[in-house]
């Protein structure tokens, strides 16, 4: 067989059934890959150097296509539904057999990497990939073992990701062609029909937020990492848009990581090893460090070029909303490297409220952190479509439901634990949303007020300020914030109908409290009692 490139000695793709693979290039470097992909006329390099991809018919996860394989493992332990959906291990067996067949003849791509930036949880993982820009995707995205480490590496779990093998629906008990599907007992995922490379990453999330929690008692978290000069570590959670990655990216604190995170006795240390930033409206001016970090060696998604150029339009989203940029975390300037730091000083639960209601920033008690992080909010705002002009409201417990294996309440256990025994951690909850009225009255609330808000709670400032209570949210609001106009920091005073606002905020009370149902059986009163309040005021 055709095996080329650096590799350990006895490691082959004929280990996974890849036996009549034509060539299989291992551990190519990021020139290379940037050079295959563009002889392969799968990808351009724009005036930055970046390579520019399109990922085809999938520019977004496909939740409703990814599988958890039910066995002795998995079967009482996994929270099976619409999020964990079951398949058999014989379906899994099958389809892995079809993807080799498939990859017969074919060329493939093998990345050796790893996740988890604490040594003691260090996870080695194989990527093999169809196409060479996945295969770049993943050295930007994971860990990258030094030449040594590679020629000693052992696989722990392995992903074959071919975006061109499409399920049989009816044979294989996928619901469509595309899908992903994780098997904890082989250690593998496998991903078929869809050439979004942020399965690849969320895939591998999705197995660390099992394994870490239930085997090794660490918090795994959807957030953003952050540290100031003096070691005080700040994460951000919130569901995708709100912001984690924009506002890690901090000029004066080292970047620890934009997504994924654990929280272990010692450290909070970083799954990844880069960023995956979304491009939409991207500027130099308001996002510096990530414009910057668009360079040689980074991977843009389904961007469009100005007429005639390769000068990237950011504001055109006419493939996808969901444009994006993976790069390496050493293309932001102050990372930190290996990426852990401190337990957390400061935590921010980011929610991009498009109602209008939430207050920009507010300080919570432990009762309502937890009530906040179960119920993990934020609001889509709806698509372009005539007549449809409400947002939509969105729970998703621990602000990743999608990523969670197990219960909820499991990671909400192991976060009361730590808030319980650590009670000098600030938790503000930071609303990204809209300001003066909902989605299409008010507007979003500008970046740069967003920033001083945190920078303010991060350097004390609102320690000694006064608070005043949100009437419906039971929320402490900062009357005043350096840098900041004080009208926005109630944001009643930002609407000029103000039954309007009372209106709204009784109604998106509501959803809280209908959304919080499901869990109220296993909330403790402290809990129940940060719940907001909806009795209709005399
Ligand atoms: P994902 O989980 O999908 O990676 P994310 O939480 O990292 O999502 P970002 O990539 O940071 O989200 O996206 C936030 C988007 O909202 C960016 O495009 C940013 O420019 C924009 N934005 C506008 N106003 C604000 C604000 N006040 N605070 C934060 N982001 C804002
Ligand atoms: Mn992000």
């Amino acid at each position: 067989m055709n095996e080329y490139g650096l590799k350990a000695k006895n490691a082959s793709v004929a280990n996974l059934g890849l036996k009549h693979v034509s060539a299989a290039y291992w551990n190519l470097t990021p020139a290379e890959l940037t050079e295959d992909t563009i002889i392969k006329g799968e990808g351009v390099l724009t005036d930055m150097g970046a390579l520019a991809v399109d990922t085809g018919e999938f520019t977004g996860r496909a939740p409703k296509d990814r599988f958890i394989v039910a066995d002795s493992k998995t079967e009482n332990s996994v929270w099976w539904g619409d999020i964990n959906i079951k398949i058999s291990p014989e379906n899994f067996e099958r389809l892995y057999g079809k993807v080799t067949a498939y990859l017969s003849g074919r060329e493939v791509y093998v990345r050796d990497s790893y996740a988890c930036a604490d040594a003691d949880y260090r996870m080695n993982i194989r990527v093999v990939t169809e196409l060479p820009w996945q295969n770049l995707f993943a050295n930007n995205l994971f860990l990258r073992p030094t030449k040594e480490e590679i020629l000693n590496f052992t696989p722990e779990w392995h992903i074959i990701s071919v975006p061109g093998f499409y399920a049989d629906p009816e044979k294989d008990g996928t619901r469509q062609g595309n899908f992903v599907i994780i098997n904890f007992t082989r250690k593998m995922i496998i991903i078929g029909g869809t050439g979004y490379t942020g399965e690849i990453k969320k895939g591998i999330f999705s197995v660390l937020n099992y394994i870490l929690p239930h085997e090794k008692n660490v918090l795994s978290m959807h957030c953003s990492a952050n540290i100031g000069k003096d070691g005080d570590t700040a994460i951000f959670f919130g569901l995708s848009g709100t912001g984690k990655t924009t506002l890690s990216a901090d000029p004066h604190r080292n970047l620890i990581g934009d997504d994924e995170h654990g929280w272990s006795e010692d450290h909070v240390f970083n799954f990844e090893g880069g960023c995956y930033a979304k491009c939409i409206d991207l500027t130099e001016e308001k996002e510096p460090q990530i414009f910057n970090a668009i360079k040689f060696g980074a991977l843009l998604e389904n961007i469009e070029f100005y007429p005639d150029t390769t000068t990237v339009d950011y504001s055109n989203t006419s493939k996808t909303e969901n444009t994006r940029v993976g790069y390496p975390i050493h293309h932001i300037a102050n990372a930190v490297e290996p990426s852990f730091g401190n337990p957390p000083k400061n935590i921010f639960f980011l929610t991009a409220d498009a109602f209008g209601v939430l207050p920009p920033i507010s300080k919570l008690t432990v009762g309502q952190a937890m009530y906040h992080f179960i119920s993990g909010y934020t609001a889509k705002v709806a698509g372009t479509e005539v007549g449809i002009t409400d947002p939509v409201t969105t729970f998703s417990a621990c602000f990743g439901a999608a990523f969670l294996p197990l219960h909820p309440t499991k990671y909400a256990e192991l976060l009361g634990e730590k808030l319980k025994k650590n009670p000098n951690i600030n938790v503000w909850l930071v609303d990204t949303g809209w300001s003066g009225g909902a989605f299409r009255v008010g507007e979003r609330i500008k970046l740069k007020y967003t920033r001083a808000m945190i920078t303010a709670a991060l350097q004390g400032e609102l320690n000694n300020v006064e608070y005043a209570t949100h009437q419906v949210f039971g929320l402490a609001m900062p009357k005043t914030c350096p840098h900041v106009q004080e009208e926005i920091l109630n944001p009643r005073n930002t609407w000029s109908d103000k039954d309007a606002y009372d209106a709204k905020a009784h109604k998106l009370a509501t959803s809280f409290i209908q959304n919080f149902g499901k869990y109220a059986s296993e909330a403790s009163d402290e809990i129940l009692a940060a719940a907001p309040k909806v009795a209709v005021s005399a």
